[in-house]
């Protein structure tokens, strides 16, 4: 089943329009990677999606409904969540009270959803009482995951997960996002990463100055010269 449908979008900051009629789709379990060289327009369809922006032309569909012109706190109790590049958590507050803000839209079965980013995040639950801003940069990007789940999503959309991160790290991270995927959430994510990003991805799509240019199974992208040359903006 078709889980989000994005159909023709443009999306524009002011009068500079920055994405034209990108389309492309996701289905229930899957993990799909969104690739580009920097400034392609990724992160801009991102927040098209989880509602910061708003597309101009076209539209964005989530289990059959329209959202596309809806805000935020809108879309997550949809069943949409967003993990922004940066992380953006609440350096003063303890990894658990962050965890637990993550839950804001829905409070039911708390305990079981701290269990459950728990299991997946054990070094979390070693420094649940710890404040958040002194957790290491890894900790703090598996935290923004944690919080996310915390809202018990069907979607969740990554935004550079990896980035900064030290090699070691980046592994743990990946492996986290696939075993959350395993697990039933589907997955969007945005990467510069594409080797790791293709590793955990069932198809991908690529996009150039905010075109959509190509799309494919991970295995066919892996290998296609044009991916690596729209790395390099060419
Ligand atoms: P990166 O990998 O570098 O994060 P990206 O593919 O996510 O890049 P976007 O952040 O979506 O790209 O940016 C797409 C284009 O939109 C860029 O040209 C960028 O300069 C522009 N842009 C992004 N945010 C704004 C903004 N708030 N106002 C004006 N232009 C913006």
């Amino acid at each position: 089943m078709t889980l989000l449908e994005v159909d023709g979008i443009d999306v524009a900051y002011g009068d500079v329009q920055v994405v034209w009629d990108v389309s492309f789709s996701v289905t229930e379990g899957e993990t799909v990677a969104l690739l580009g060289a920097n400034g392609a327009g990724k992160t801009t369809v991102l927040k098209t999606i989880c509602g910061p922006l708003t597309p101009s032309a076209g539209d964005i569909s989530f289990n059959g409904e329209s959202i596309g012109h809806l805000q935020q706190d809108e879309v997550v109790p949809k069943g949409v969540t967003h993990i922004p590049e940066g992380r953006e958590i609440f350096s003063d507050s303890t990894v658990r009270e962050n965890l637990r803000l993550g839950a804001y839209t829905n409070r039911d079965g708390m305990r079981e959803r701290l269990d459950r980013v728990y299991e997946i995040f054990p070094r979390l639950e070693e420094r649940k009482g710890q404040k958040a801003g002194t957790l290491s940069g890894g900790e703090q990007q598996m935290l923004a995951i944690g919080r996310g789940l915390m809202s018990d999503p069907d979607l969740i959309l990554l935004d550079e997960a990896s980035l900064g991160l030290a090699p070691v790290l980046v592994e743990d991270v990946f492996d986290a996002i696939e075993r959350i995927n395993e697990e039933g959430t589907t997955v969007l994510l945005v990467e510069q990463d594409v080797n790791n990003a293709l590793r955990i991805a069932d198809r991908g799509y690529v996009l150039e100055s905010g075109r959509m240019n190509l799309s494919g199974s991970a295995e066919e992208l892996a290998t296609d010269d044009r991916v690596a040359a729209s790395y390099l903006g060419g």
